[in-house]
């Protein structure tokens, strides 16, 4: 009975960003679980993801407007539909707050709040049509922390916590879930200037850190296969902590 809880055989899977480093981690716990997996990004790192999957690659730029809802109608029509959005994408501007330019601003809202706000509604017009679906955003430690010299990737990361919580007060009652997973610390391109060029800091982080070491994209697959799956069926805007046990601290 357990695993037929967490069996997402036949569920075919959007998510974006998983040519990246946690974005693939979440696509191969999916895919281990039974789901066709659509990788979207902007890169070659998506067709990369999907090919280790046996899944299908999608193209498109989620800073433009026109071309999100192209790729995502691409994702879903060579998915044959769509029962599971993780939204795995984001970018990070740092700066201090001082200096930070507001294009720079704008780029990190538009891409990693603006752009998953409509990806939610593609994909839950769908969904709520249906009366079922599985969405969960990557939100972060830094949706309940400020961070250091990062506002607007903050401020962004905070909108998706709050952003999950609506969608999921209006969603819930149509059988929608819509949750998020709040990742800890993992080595990835996005915080690259920490873990490679600041050992001082990696340190720091990795002390306060109660297990002891930084996350990888793997710890994030439990979590992902449990918030797109029936084991979660009654779970509606939470925002799940995978982080070692940083927020606790
Ligand atoms: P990453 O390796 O840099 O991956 C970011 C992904 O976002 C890439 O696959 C990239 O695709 C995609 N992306 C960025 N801009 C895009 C755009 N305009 N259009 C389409 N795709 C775009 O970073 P990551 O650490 O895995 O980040 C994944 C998610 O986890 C992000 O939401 C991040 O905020 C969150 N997160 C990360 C950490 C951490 O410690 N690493 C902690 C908490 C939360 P292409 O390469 O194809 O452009």
């Amino acid at each position: 009975m357990a695993a037929g809880l967490f069996d997402l055989t036949g569920r075919r899977a959007l998510v974006t960003g998983g040519g990246g480093g946690i974005g693939r981690g979440l696509a191969r716990g999916l895919a281990d679980a039974g789901a066709t997996v659509a990788v979207l990004g902007r890169s070659e790192r998506a067709d990369e993801a999907a090919a280790e999957l046996g899944g299908v690659a999608v193209r498109a730029d989620l800073a433009d407007r026109d071309d999100l809802p192209r790729g995502f109608d691409e994702a879903v029509e060579r998915l044959s539909g769509i029962d599971i959005l993780v939204t795995s994408h984001g970018i990070g501007r740092p700066a201090a707050a001082v200096d930070h330019e507001l294009a720079d601003w704008d780029e990190v809202v538009e891409v990693n709040l603006t752009a998953t706000f409509q990806l939610c509604r593609l994909a839950g017009r769908l969904m709520l049509e249906r009366g079922s679906g599985k969405i969960v955003n990557i939100a972060s430690l830094l949706s309940f922390q400020g961070g250091l010299g990062v506002s607007s990737y903050a401020a962004s990361k905070g909108a998706i916590a709050t952003l999950t919580m609506a969608l999921a007060n209006e969603w819930a009652p149509h059988g929608v879930n819509v949750n998020a997973i709040a990742p800890g610390y993992v080595k990835t391109a996005l915080n690259e200037r920490i873990w490679r060029h600041d050992p001082e800091r990696t340190a720091a982080i990795t002390a306060r850190i109660p297990a002891g070491r930084w996350g990888e994209p793997s710890d994030l697959a439990g979590a992902v296969v449990f918030l797109s799956s029936a084991a979660s069926d009654y779970v509606h805007g939470a925002i799940l902590a995978v982080d070692g046990g940083w927020l606790g601290r």
